[in-house]
């Protein structure tokens, strides 16, 4: 049978799913609040052209932290990262575009700050993996469930940059 076939018509709507619109959600934690970073960070992403949806400054419950990070609960680091993330107030964001949730994992760097490359916000503002300034989500799919997570409804705000003509062609 020819189900396997590649379509060899062109077909809009398969193009258009390469250019998905995807949601992460970043937060800030506490070490760059207290640090006075988090102008800085923001900066970082409305620089390169991502859409914020949402923002706020919140004391992180300990159920929260640990529903957060209910795939580290087994590490021996967990306690220590759920007293970290709720020490003091974090900026939680919702940002969103065409290939937000990788491109933020790259501004952002890799989990040891040692290792993350200059430029980017760990390689750049941090020193320590326990305490690295910030989070993005892993995956399309954990960007909606986090911001889920994070935020209220009524918190996220549907809008159209005027700048998005110069953006994207
Ligand atoms: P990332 O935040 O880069 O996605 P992980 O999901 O692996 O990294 O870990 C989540 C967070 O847990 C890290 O950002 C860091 O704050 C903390 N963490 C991870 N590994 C360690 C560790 N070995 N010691 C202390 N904290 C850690």
């Amino acid at each position: 049978n020819n189900n396997n076939k590649k379509p060899h018509i062109f077909l809009p709507h398969l193009v258009a799913s390469l250019e998905d619109v995807d949601q992460t959600y970043i937060m800030i934690k506490p070490d760059g609040v207290q640090r006075g970073l988090v102008g800085e960070i923001i900066s970082r992403f409305e620089k390169k052209g991502f859409k914020l949806t949402g923002l706020k400054l919140f004391k992180c419950p300990k159920d929260l932290a640990e529903e957060h990070y209910k795939d580290l609960n087994a590490k021996p680091f967990f306690p220590k990262l759920t007293e970290y993330i709720t020490s003091g107030p974090v900026v939680c964001m919702a940002w969103e575009g065409v290939g937000v949730v990788a491109s933020a994992r790259k501004l952002i760097g890799v989990t040891n700050p040692l290792q993350a490359e200059p430029g980017t916000i760990r390689g750049d503002l941090a020193v320590q993996t326990g305490r690295n300034v910030i989070h993005g989500s892993d995956s399309p799919e954990n960007g909606k469930r986090e911001i889920a997570l994070w935020f209220k409804e009524g918190e996220l705000c549907e809008w159209t940059p005027a700048q998005a003509p110069w953006l994207r062609e």
